[in-house]
């Protein structure tokens, strides 16, 4: 995957700058990391070979500014600049990961928008209280594709109150590596995938990193082994699989694949916004089905009358009946938080996968 870095250098504003890996590899060329300058690479997504033909060919992702960050001060000047490239490739897509999402609006082109739909913005946690200070705002910004990224991760991190916002569309996790790295304990790893999980957001463990502990135990890895464990684990997780395998199996249902959203619901959605109908779906969770005693239970649930009614008996989440036979999730007890925003997940896939049908 290429990666273009348009300028070099970088400050450390975080704890997790601390074993930088800029850094790190600077140092070995006695370079200074501090100084922030434009690289000869400045111009890659518009360059162009002898035949004419754009150097960077059509790709899926390019990572942008590996060796900096893409919203430092030093870079104002030369932003617009690489934004201006950004959009002339749109058939490149550019990842970028910042530690300053604070400064995101610095520069920020005048046909932004929404955003543009080629970049996806990674923002980093390496600990709960950056996930605090920053999350927040990263989920007010304009920005079409939201990511997390928690590596180095220092500690255990609660994203809940960010993946519910149904905004983040993955989290990647990671050790630190080098030889002072910090240990990262397998299950801050597998806390996070399960809070993940709970959202359907997809997960992924890109690496242990060089000090790694699992059930209370230490072990120093290689650096070549260090992406390999990860893999190993085999704990990536994928809603849209997740969902296929669930779908494919309602599909096979007479009773379930009837039922569609109306011109009526669309305009419903379309008015009220995605973020509103999420808010009716916990509500109707936590009200008519979380309860562990359910006086109506299997006709609590309207045949029709609102969207969400409508997706919860295409996915079987309409009774705890469906939901204990379709879903697993056993009947007479309370629904845990985690168990409510799954079954919100499931809920605001199909009603997204119905929107999203030809004709509509
Ligand atoms: S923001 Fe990234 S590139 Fe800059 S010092 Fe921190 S870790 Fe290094
Ligand atoms: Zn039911």
């Amino acid at each position: 995957m290429p990666i273009w870095n348009p300028w070099h250098g970088c400050r450390k504003i975080s704890p997790g700058c601390q074993n930088c890996y800029v850094y790190r590899r600077d140092s070995q060329f006695g370079k200074d990391s501090s100084t922030v300058a434009r690289t000869s690479a400045f111009d890659l997504p518009v360059k162009r070979d002898r035949q004419g033909d754009y150097k960077l060919q059509t790709q899926e992702m390019v990572y942008t500014c590996m060796t900096s960050d893409f919203f430092i001060e030093e870079a104002d000047g030369w932003r617009a600049e690489a934004w201006a490239m950004i959009r002339a490739r749109p058939d490149l897509h550019f990842t970028i990961i910042t530690k300053r999402i604070h400064r995101f609006r610095v520069m920020l082109p005048e046909d932004w928008d929404a955003g543009y739909e080629n970049v996806t913005i990674l923002c980093t946690c390496e600990d709960q209280q950056r996930a605090d200070d920053r999350l927040p705002l990263f989920l007010e910004l304009p920005i079409r594709h939201r990511e997390i990224i928690a590596e180095p991760l220092l500690g255990k991190i609660n994203f809940d109150p960010y993946l519910s916002s149904g905004k983040i569309a993955a989290v990647t996790c990671g050790g630190e590596s080098g030889d002072n790295a910090r240990t990262c304990d397998y299950d801050w790893i597998l806390e996070i995938r399960q809070q993940c999980v709970a959202h359907g957001v997809r997960f992924h463990f890109k690496q242990t990193g060089a000090n790694f502990r699992k059930n209370g135990k230490c072990y120093h890895i290689e650096r070549k082994f260090q992406l390999p464990q990860a893999r190993r684990a085999g704990i990536d997780y994928d809603p849209a699989e997740t969902f296929d395998s669930l779908f494919d199996r309602l599909a096979q249902s007479k009773f379930r694949s009837r039922f569609r959203l109306t011109e009526k619901d669309l305009q419903y959605i379309r008015e009220k916004g995605v973020d509103t109908v999420r808010n009716h779906a916990e509500d109707f969770i936590r009200r008519r089905l979380a309860p562990a005693v359910i006086e109506n239970d299997g006709k609590q649930t309207p045949m029709r009358g609102h969207p969400v009614f409508t997706a919860q008996h295409a996915t079987a989440t309409c009774c705890r009946g469906c939901l204990s036979k379709w879903h697993g999730i056993p009947p007479g007890r309370e629904l845990t938080a985690r168990e409510q925003q799954y079954a919100v997940s499931v809920i605001m896939e199909w009603i997204r996968r119905q929107c999203a049908l030809p004709n509509r």
